[in-house]
C-alpha cells in the first residue's frame, strides 16, 4: 500500500487553496483595507519591504500603482469571494475490498474534479468519503449502503458502495458514479437551499429532481466522454425507454417520487439536454448553455418556493413554456445528445 500512500500525499500537497489575489495585508480576504494599504504604499513610495505586496500587482506590470487599485476594486465589487474561501476538507475512508486499480483511479478522478469544479466552503466545510466493494459486509457501521450524498454531523458523506459486478464487467459506471456524486457536492457548495433538509416537501430547500439529477447525470456522462472517450449517453442511457410523461405531464419529474419512471435518470437527462438545445436555439453556444444549467441557475439561490422565477430569469423562458417545448422533441435521447467534442473545461472556464 506504500504507493497508495505516496499518491495520497502528493494529492494533499497539491492542495487546492487558491491564493487571494489583491490580498495585500494577507488576512485571507480581498477588501477595502487592501485598497487603503496599497494606496498608502503608492503614495509613500515605500520600498517593497514586505512580501505582502507581491500579490497586489494585479496586472503583472511589475509596479504597484493606481491600475492595480482599480483592478482590486473590481475584484471586490464584481467577483464572488470564492477566491479567498478555502475548498472543503475531504477525508477518505477507502476500504481494501476495492481493487487497487480502482482506488488509484478514484484519487485521480477526485483530483481532476477538484481542479475542474472546486467545492468551496461556502455552506459546509467537510466531506467524508466512504467507499467499499459490495461483495463484503459494510465496513463502516452507521453508514447506509448505496451510492449517494447524505447529511453528516459535520458536512456531508459521499457513499460509494460499488457493485462487485461493475468490476467484473469493467462497467464505466464504477468510475462515472464518482463524477456524479462529486457533482452533487459541487451543487451543494454553490446553492445554499440544497443544504436544507429535503425529506418531504420543504419550500426552503431545492430538490427539483430533473434539474439536480439530470444535471449530475449529464455531467457524469460528459466526464467519461472527456476522460475515457466513452459515450455514456449512447451506450448506457439511450436504450432506456423514455416515459411519455415527458410530453404529457413533465412536472412529475420535479419530484423524486417519479424515480420508478425515470430509470438511471434518463428522463431527467433528456429534459436537461432539451433545455440546452432550447438555449442554443436562442443563440447561446453549447458550452454557455450547459454552464447556465450546471452553474448559473444554481448560483441564483433558487429554492423550491421560487425556482420558477429564477428559471425564467436565467434562461429567458418560463418553466411552463419549456415544458410545452418538450412536446416538439421525439422521445429519443440520441437526438439530443451533446457533441462529443464538448469539453467540461470549456464549460467551466
Ligand atoms: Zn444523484
Amino acid at each position: 500500500m506504500d504507493i497508495l500512500k505516496k499518491i495520497i500525499i502528493i494529492i494533499s500537497v497539491l492542495g487546492f487553496l487558491f491564493p487571494c489575489e489583491g490580498d495585500a495585508n494577507l488576512d485571507n480576504s480581498t477588501n477595502i483595507q487592501d485598497i487603503v494599504l496599497i494606496a498608502n504604499h503608492i503614495v509613500s513610495e515605500l520600498e517593497l519591504i514586505d512580501d505582502a505586496f507581491d500579490n497586489s500587482d494585479i496586472n503583472n506590470d511589475d509596479t504597484i500603482d493606481i491600475l492595480d487599485i482599480v483592478n482590486i476594486a473590481n475584484i471586490i465589487l464584481y467577483n464572488d469571494e470564492n477566491q479567498c474561501i478555502p475548498t472543503i476538507d475531504i477525508t477518505y475512508n477507502i476500504d481494501e475490498s476495492l481493487p487497487i486499480d480502482w482506488i488509484i483511479e478514484f484519487y485521480t478522478i477526485m483530483n481532476n474534479l477538484s481542479t475542474l469544479i472546486p467545492a468551496y466552503q461556502n455552506y459546509f466545510e467537510n466531506l467524508a468519503v466512504y467507499a467499499w466493494n459490495s461483495n463484503v459486509e459494510n465496513p463502516y457501521p452507521g453508514i447506509e449502503g448505496g451510492t449517494y450524498i447524505g447529511g453528516a454531523d459535520e458536512g456531508f458523506n459521499m457513499v460509494l458502495e460499488i457493485n462487485q459486478m461493475e468490476f467484473e464487467w469493467n462497467h464505466m459506471h464504477r468510475y462515472s458514479v464518482i463524477a456524479h456524486e462529486y457533482f452533487h457536492v459541487y451543487q451543494l457548495s454553490i446553492n445554499q437551499p440544497m443544504n436544507e433538509p429535503n425529506g418531504g416537501y420543504n419550500p426552503n430547500t431545492f430538490s427539483i429532481k430533473w434539474l439536480i439529477e439530470g444535471a449530475a447525470t449529464t455531467f457524469e456522462s460528459m466526464y467519461v466522454q472527456n476522460y475515457y472517450d466513452y459515450n455514456y449517453f449512447i451506450n448506457d442511457l439511450a436504450y432506456i425507454d423514455l416515459s411519455n410523461n415527458i410530453h404529457t405531464n413533465p412536472s412529475i419529474f420535479e419530484d423524486y417520487s417519479s424515480n420508478n419512471l425515470d430509470m438511471n435518470y434518463s428522463c431527467s437527462v433528456f429534459m436537461v439536454l432539451v433545455l440546452a438545445k432550447e438555449l442554443m436555439n436562442l443563440g447561446y453556444s453549447e458550452e454557455s448553455a450547459f454552464k447556465m444549467i450546471f452553474q448559473e441557475f444554481m448560483l441564483t439561490g433558487a429554492k423550491n418556493s421560487n425556482w420558477e422565477n429564477y428559471f425564467l430569469e436565467t434562461f429567458g423562458f418560463s418553466v411552463d413554456e419549456f415544458y410545452t417545448s418538450l412536446q416538439s422533441y421525439s422521445l429519443n435521447l440520441q437526438n439530443v445528445v451533446p457533441s462529443s467534442s464538448l469539453s467540461l473545461q470549456q464549460i467551466f472556464d
